[in-house]
């Protein structure tokens, strides 16, 4: 014999219950069925919501009793198009008994548990006799037995308690006289010793299942529903989710308790007693494997952490207070007090200071408990040695289950550390002493994100997810989505990461995907289905979503982009700037910068702000952490003037060398940002911060090449014309330069604290002479480099070297 349970979505039309008779049908061929079934899916929260209309005088119960009414009509019309009286009129019965049921509480205005039981009954009684019905339709043979009559429970209403021995012996009698191959069963029904109807608390079907399939020690249990198994997470949450093979009853108990939904936590303990198999299976899917729970789970090869899951609507209560050092009976007490108050405690911690206890139970029962342990400790409250209990909400408790985690030691660090790169505050920890379940209580917010994390930790190969929102999506952001894009495997193989870009803006759209946008189609997504963009916008939604590993990249030369880094930071998601605004303003703001990208464990990367995709930054970092002293950096950090150098003599003016630099893209879109300085000052400005030195921009000497007039240019057509007028000038410098053998070269340097930029005569021996194009190069002298410098040097300006520069500072935080 064989119990099959279908739940809510199983028979939650006339297409799913086909699919349920022909599951049926198959089994029926080989054994005796059990078919218990729960109600149409979404019926129970119906009537519930129907019946607090009623008790609270609304007359829209109407409206909700006549969608249950249509709802199951319409089914039996679809299911047996030629209704037989009996369905209709055993239907029919049932729901003006409804109804009367619904008129009762609106005209008494009162819905106590007892009354709640009854009305929940119906979902189950007529979903059980449709699916009888619809058997017979179609000639299979079947019968449907009311499981009131056969599970026998005390009046703990909503949540009756089982008498196993009458129950039992009910189910025993009934089968052992009946010959029936299919009988269709009611779940979570039951009834009071006294006949009242009672029920077994929410999702309880899966637990009349198991109670009939212990009673009758059959062979199989099998819960059908709407996923292929027990998931490692909740796949709602968590979309790499994926079916556990198999689990121990203990681990399926820990798992359930802990917020699983897909089995009722009691069902375990029945079969767990009858040692009965329990395969949870797929009503969509039924050749999908599914999950087997049972006791032949070979520990050895089992991996530690089974599965993942978690509770909402949790209060964390801490009763503390120097009278409860080395006092015994304190606990006893307080517990004592929730157990009277029926308020279960879900978690406990207590330092061994003893000097408080933390607990958890569900936020519905927190205010009950706190009047109640408050009464209890009333005289150590008013002498001081308690404090008034500390009551917090919004928390939810996640909890790692493994039978064999006791068996591998880290399991909780790496838990934790996780959580914590993720800034996820822990509010509490428990482990229990049989090191099944490691549980955090941690804000509601996070759990999302936490989950996900966790998943990745424990169950994904390592692949890390990198979740990235970019700003400014012109020249540079568009290599850089086509190198992520390319790189996609590679990555997956070999760094074991995934780089998902989840928002994406210009100045004038945004969108948002969080599985990740398609990195081909994106740019018609952003102007076809892109908003309004804003930059509160875009931060608000990267915090709405709060993914794990979130990425902020600016792409753009905004200083409003660069003013709210603070705020990313602050929520934990890493910057990455393009933009040189905020590393090379106010000394105060960089700092504060680092100061909060340390607070908040989200990286601060900038490597792009000198010389484009060279590893300059990175490797001056490194220098200095590793200890060394940087005693003097000498620089060409500007791939324009560079450019412009390189190609101006006496047969090209100056005006038309900057012409065609600007026309190349090597400069700015206002050439004077290159030509005055102020580019390159801003790099050497980042270059002295970065080594060590607080300096401000104005601390930067500028020896300026230019004339007065080039300075004073209004605007760049001016500029332009002074440029023309001032062309003995720039002969002049180059004359001066040529006669010497030199090459001019526009040079940054820092020495003993001090920086100084301008252009210089180079001579042919000089490492700088021979800076080809657009160039880049960067000589730093060290205690450990004293004579020869170390040297980065190459292309430092471009859409493709600068992508790939940010592409690295990516790497560099997934790494991490
Ligand atoms: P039924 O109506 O069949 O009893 P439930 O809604 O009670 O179904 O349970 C199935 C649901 O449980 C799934 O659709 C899924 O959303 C949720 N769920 C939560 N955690 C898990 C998990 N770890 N594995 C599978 N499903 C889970
Ligand atoms: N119908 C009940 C509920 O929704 C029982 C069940 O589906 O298991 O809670
Ligand atoms: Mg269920």
């Amino acid at each position: 014999m064989r119990v099959l349970k279908f739940g809510g979505t199983s028979v939650g039309s006339a297409e799913m219950i086909t699919n349920v008779i022909s599951i049926l049908q198959t089994y029926a061929k080989k054994d005796r069925v059990i078919c218990v079934v729960s109600a149409i899916g979404g019926i129970t929260d119906k009537l519930i919501a129907a019946g607090h209309l009623a008790k609270d005088k609304n007359e829209n119960y109407i409206h909700n009793y006549k969608a249950i009414k249509d709802q199951h009509l319409s089914i039996i019309k679809a299911l047996i198009p030629e209704s037989n009286d009996t369905i209709t009129r055993e239907i029919k019965a049932l729901l003006t008994e409804l109804k009367n049921l619904l008129d009762g509480i609106y005209l008494i205005n009162e819905l106590s548990p007892k009354t709640s039981d009854k009305l929940t009954s119906f979902g189950e009684l007529m979903s059980s006799l449709i699916v009888a019905e619809a058997l017979k339709f179609n000639k299979i043979k079947a019968t449907r037995k009311n499981s009131q009559d056969l599970i026998i429970t005390n009046n703990k209403f909503t949540k009756a308690d089982v008498n196993y021995m009458i129950s039992h012996k009910a189910i025993n009698d009934y089968f052992n006289d009946s010959k029936e191959s299919i009988t269709v069963l009611p779940g979570f029904i039951s009834k009071s010793e006294y006949g009242e109807p009672t029920t077994l608390g929410r999702g309880g079907s899966d637990f009349t299942a198991s109670i009939v399939a212990s009673a009758l020690k059959v062979n199989q249990l099998e819960i059908w529903t709407d996923v292929s198994g027990m998931f490692t997470s909740n796949p709602k949450l968590v979309k790499q989710a994926i079916p556990i093979k198999s689990l121990s009853y203990q681990e399926a108990m820990e798992l359930s308790h802990f917020g699983a939904k897909v089995l009722y936590a009691p069902t375990v303990q029945p079969a767990l007693d009858a040692k009965i198999p329990i395969v949870i299976k797929n009503t969509l899917d039924p050749e999908a494997e599914g999950t087997l729970i049972s006791d032949d789970i070979a520990l050895v090869n089992s991996s530690p952490v089974k599965g993942l899951s978690h509770i909402s609507d949790i209060a964390l209560l801490t009763l503390q207070g120097s009278g409860m050092v080395g006092i015994p009976g304190i606990s006893k007490r307080l517990f004592e007090t929730l157990a009277n108050e029926k308020i279960n405690v879900i978690l406990i911690t207590q330092a061994s200071s003893e000097h408080s206890i933390c607990f958890g139970i569900e936020s519905a029962d927190a205010k009950r408990a706190k009047n109640a342990i408050h009464k209890t400790f009333e005289f150590e409250i008013s002498q001081h040695k308690i404090d008034r209990l500390i009551v917090e909400t919004d928390l939810s408790i996640i909890a790692l289950v493994g039978d064999n985690m006791k068996n591998h030691q880290g399991i909780s660090g790496r838990m934790f550390s996780s959580l914590g790169k993720n800034n996820i505050n822990i509010r509490a920890i428990a482990q229990g002493a049989s090191e099944r379940n490691i549980s955090a209580v941690i804000d509601s917010n996070d759990i999302k994100k936490a989950l996900n994390c966790l998943h990745e930790r424990f169950f994904e190969d390592h692949i890390k997810r990198m979740n990235v929102f970019i700003t400014g999506v012109g020249n540079v952001g568009e290599r850089l989505i086509d190198q992520i894009r390319k790189q996609e495997t590679y990555l997956h193989d070999n760094l074991k990461m995934t780089i998902k870009i989840v928002g994406l803006s210009n100045s004038k759209k945004m969108v948002f995907n969080e599985d990740g946008l398609d990195l081909e189609q994106w740019p018609f997504k952003l102007r076809d289905d892109g908003e309004n963009s804003s930059l509160k916008g875009f931060l608000k939604k990267a915090v709405e979503l709060n993914l794990r590993n979130s990425v902020f990249i600016d792409i753009t030369a905004s200083d409003a982009v660069a003013n709210m880094y603070g705020d990313y930071l602050k929520h934990n998601i890493a910057v990455i700037a393009c933009n040189k605004i905020a590393c090379s303003s106010d000394f105060d703001l960089y700092q504060n910068l680092k100061r909060l990208s340390l607070k908040y464990n989200a990286p601060f990367l900038y490597e792009t702000n000198v010389g484009a995709g060279l590893p300059v930054i990175d490797t001056l970092n490194n220098l200095v952490a590793s200890g060394d002293k940087i005693t003097s950096i000498q620089a060409v950090l500007s791939g324009s003037l560079n450019f412009i150098f390189n190609n101006f003599n006496e047969r090209k003016n100056f005006h038309d060398t900057v012409k065609q630099a600007q026309f190349e893209g090597y400069t700015e879109p206002d050439p004077r940002i290159d030509l005055s300085g102020i580019d390159v000052a801003r790099k050497t400005l980042i270059l002295a911060r970065e080594s060590g030195i607080p300096m401000e921009v104005d601390d930067v000497t500028n020896d300026s090449f230019l004339t007065e007039n080039n300075l004073k240019a209004k605007s760049v057509d001016d500029f332009y014309k002074t440029l023309k007028a001032d062309e003995p000038h720039f002969q002049k410098i180059f004359q001066a330069a040529k006669q010497k053998g030199c090459r001019l070269k526009y040079v940054a340097e820092y020495k003993k604290g001090k920086s100084r930029i301008g252009l210089k005569e180079i001579a042919k021996d000089h490492p700088f002479y021979n800076l080809e194009g657009k160039d880049n190069i960067v000589m730093f002298y060290t205690q450990r480099y004293p004579k020869q410098p170390m040297i980065i040097k190459g292309a430092g300006a471009g859409a493709d070297v600068t992508a790939s520069g940010l592409f690295a500072d990516i790497i560099r935080i997934g790494n991490n």
